[in-house]
């Protein structure tokens, strides 16, 4: 069954060579009860690691079942052991965390066969080794020589054809010892056992064979009793692992050390926590940056805030307000939004005050002096009783003729105030709020377009970008007609311009507005004011000039764009969304902040990224080493997984689940916590706020993150398992 012809070890350690054994020749058959025995460091261990495929050879040739395995890749060695050897350690070897039946039934498992399958057998086994009152003991509450006996029959369930036992007895009383050997003895019936012992007295009447050995040699070879019979071999049948054993083992080990599994529970807790706080303060910077920014345009920059126009760009109608306002997050809208935006001054003589306009119709609560406009020219305002003018010289106020003018001091119209509104609060001391009629408002808006528009005209084929004031209205000019200077006739080679095309094109935010006119007549000079109506040629030379009305029409436009104001911020990227579907132009107004320090912060938001990224790096190292430290008491057991033949992909398996399970069952508390907070069911004012910024798709990045970590974890550990010989690793650990 098994020869060894001349088979030598050795040790290179530090360059220095030591033999392990050197030179054995030795030929066993099925059915022997072999004991070895020597004094230590004579090389028994050596020959039996060597034996059993846990450690290679250098010389000679080992043969089983007549076949010659020096050329043994370790993957074939794996196989080797799997299918002929199963071996007892003086340390036992056991998973102390499971019970009896769990320890014996593991090999099983890890050889492919069903739960249920083996259940008879693996009793009978524990019967056998007289242990059925135990089957359901944790094996670390056993003694030794009940332990023993664990191995034994762990040995034996496997059915290998060759037991390998390294002084099973050397931990046992002698009781104890001796019940062990016995059942090794009945083992041996049909198989081939090797027993390794100090103790010849304690094997002599059993051992059907006795080796001597001294010095890495053999120095006796005494064969006590005759195996006469021919028992037949037979190869352990084994196949891999199956998912579900995979499973059933990550699950349990998952759950069988409580401190184990709350230690690991807590990091990934805390990985977790970190993961989630972290992403969630790197978005609030961002926000807070946001925050600072400003927009020349917009004096509003309330983050609840959108602007919207049309896809086509025309003007909102009453059905379009009706569309938007079904939107539930759509808190109200503003349909003229132009006095949110726009700085406005009111002045007479010595008097002056900036602030803001509303239409008169969004007029709310009383007045505290005075009355409410009746004509289209009048107005009321809104300031803070503490102003100085409005405490010291009201008088000068009420019923007086103010100055209307934007804040570039571009006047627009007179208003006469006739009540004062206090404001409620006393927070903006300077400002008020000017609540005009609607025709004053759509001067307001002519002078705003005016302002902010571009105006090209096509002129001779060519386009040319013109100054504001260099568009005039006349009412000496004829709907469809423009005058321009008699010097363009100078253009063309008939020397005349009359009845030419002028195309003017007046282009905003909002809208284009095209007119197509014809030169009708020319200024020069001398005619100058006759034919525009204006008196300073010298200043206008350059100007062209328009119908009154037509003039009018391009400026005096109805709103083009309204403010949307949502009520969740949280949800306005939803609300976006949901507004485009209907066809609209839509954009947060937070996307209009311009910041001063756009490239410093620029900067200062990768240096973020980086420390991030670094973050999560570091927390990589220091959950890995955490873990580690917690796995290494692990690092035994899967030691034991692997002399049971267990390979590499199912080891890494079976500690992914492990992990996998608790790193997910860590996570999904972490997750319920902060929804918990989200809800208000539990109060907590920093969970709260990470909250504001976490959604699906950061809490499925956190996992993904959590699981990249996980699979490093086990990768690495499992490759720590297999780096060695499995004998290495074994006598490492134990
Ligand atoms: P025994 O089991 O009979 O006490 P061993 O087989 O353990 O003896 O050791 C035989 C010889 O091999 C001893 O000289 C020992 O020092 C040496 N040896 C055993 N294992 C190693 C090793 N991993 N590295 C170097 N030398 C070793
Ligand atoms: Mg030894």
């Amino acid at each position: 069954m098994l020869k060894l012809k001349n088979v030598s070890k050795f040790y290179y350690s530090k360059g220095i060579i030591a033999s392990g054994f050197t030179k054995i020749n030795l030929e066993l058959k099925m059915g022997e009860f072999v004991a070895i025995t020597g004094e230590s460091g004579s090389g028994k261990s050596t020959l039996l690691n060597v034996i059993s495929g846990l450690d290679s050879y250098e010389e000679g040739e080992m043969y089983i079942n007549g076949e010659e395995t020096s050329h043994y890749t370790e993957r074939e060695f794996e196989e080797y052991r799997r299918k002929y050897i199963a071996n007892i350690f003086q340390s036992f070897n056991l998973v102390n965390s499971y019970t009896v039946y769990q320890n014996v039934e593991l090999v099983l498992l890890l050889n492919g066969y069903k739960k249920r399958a083996i259940k008879k057998k693996v009793l009978q086994i524990i019967d056998e080794v007289g242990l059925t009152k135990f089957k359901n003991t944790k094996v670390s509450k056993l003694s030794g020589g009940q332990k023993q006996r664990v191995a034994i029959a762990r040995a034996m369930v496997k059915d290998t054809p060759i037991i390998v036992a390294d002084e099973p007895t050397g931990n046992l009383d002698s009781e104890s010892a001796k019940d062990v050997i016995e059942i090794l003895k009945r083992v041996a019936k049909n198989k081939l056992v090797i027993v390794v012992t100090h103790n010849i007295e304690q094997v002599e009447e059993y051992a059907t064979r006795i080796i001597k050995m001294h010095d890495g040699r053999i120095i006796e070879n005494r064969e006590v009793k005759e195996i006469k019979e021919n028992i037949k071999p037979e190869e352990s049948i084994y196949t891999k692992i199956t998912v579900f054993n995979k499973l059933r083992l990550g699950t349990r080990n998952t759950f069988n050390i409580l401190p184990k599994f709350l230690l690991l529970f807590a990091v990934f807790f805390f990985i977790t926590m970190a993961l989630l706080s972290e992403y969630a303060s790197f978005k609030t910077s961002d926000d807070e940056i946001a925050k600072q920014g400003y927009n020349m345009n917009f004096q509003d920059l309330s983050e609840n805030r959108l602007l919207i126009t049309k896809g086509d760009r025309s003007e909102f109608t009453t059905d379009d307000y009706e569309k938007i306002k079904m939107n539930e997050n759509v808190d109200y809208i503003v349909e003229d939004d132009l006095y949110l935006d726009k700085s406005i001054n009111l002045f007479k003589e010595e008097m002056g005050f900036g602030g803001r306009v509303e239409k008169l119709s969004n007029f709310k609560g009383d007045l505290a002096e005075g009355t409410m406009p009746e004509e289209e020219n009048e107005a009321v305002i809104m300031v803070n009783p503490d102003n100085y003018f409005v405490s010291m010289k009201k008088d000068e106020i009420i019923g007086k003729e103010f100055t209307l003018a934007s804040d570039n001091g571009q006047e627009i119209t007179k208003v006469i105030v006739t009540g004062l509104q206090k404001y409620e609060d006393d927070l903006d001391f300077y400002s008020v709020k000017i609540y005009i009629s609607d025709k004053t408002m759509s001067e307001l808006r002519t002078a705003m377009n005016k302002s902010f528009s571009d105006i090209k005209i096509l002129f001779n084929d060519k386009y040319t970008e013109i100054y504001d004031n260099q568009l005039l209205p006349s009412e000496k000019v004829e709907p469809g007609c423009v005058i321009i200077n008699d010097e363009n006739r100078y253009q063309f080679s008939n020397l005349s311009v009359k009845n030419r095309p002028l195309t003017v094109v007046v282009n905003n935010l909002y809208y284009e507005d095209v007119l197509d006119l014809t030169v009708s007549n020319t200024f020069t000079k001398n005619n100058f004011n006759r034919v525009t109506g204006y008196d300073n040629y010298d200043r206008y030379s350059g100007s062209i000039f328009i119908n009154k009305d037509e003039y009018e029409a391009i400026y005096n436009k109805p709103s083009h764009q309204s403010s949307v104001f949502v009520k969740d911020v949280d949800k306005i990227d939803e609300t976006v969304n949901s507004l485009q579907d209907m066809g609209f132009n839509v954009r947060k107004i937070t996307d209009f902040r311009v910041n001063m320090f756009g490239s410093i912060l620029q900067v200062a938001k990768i240096f973020r990224v980086i420390v991030v990224a670094v973050l999560l790096v570091v927390l990589f190292f220091i959950s890995y080493f955490i873990v580690k430290i917690i796995l290494k008491s692990r690092n035994i057991y899967y030691t034991t997984l692997r002399m049971l033949g267990a390979t590499y992909n199912s080891i890494k398996r079976i500690l992914d689940i492990e992990l996998f399970i608790n790193s997910t069952l860590a996570y999904c508390i972490v997750v319920t916590l902060f929804n918990l907070v989200k809800y208000g069911i539990i109060q907590n004012e920093h969970i709260l706020k990470l909250t504001h910024y976490l959604g699906a798709i950061e809490y499925i990045i956190v996992y993904l993150i959590l699981f990249i970590m996980v699979r490093l974890i086990s990768i690495r550990f499992s490759s720590k398992i297999f780096k060695k010989s499995a004998i290495n690793t074994y006598n490492e650990e134990v």
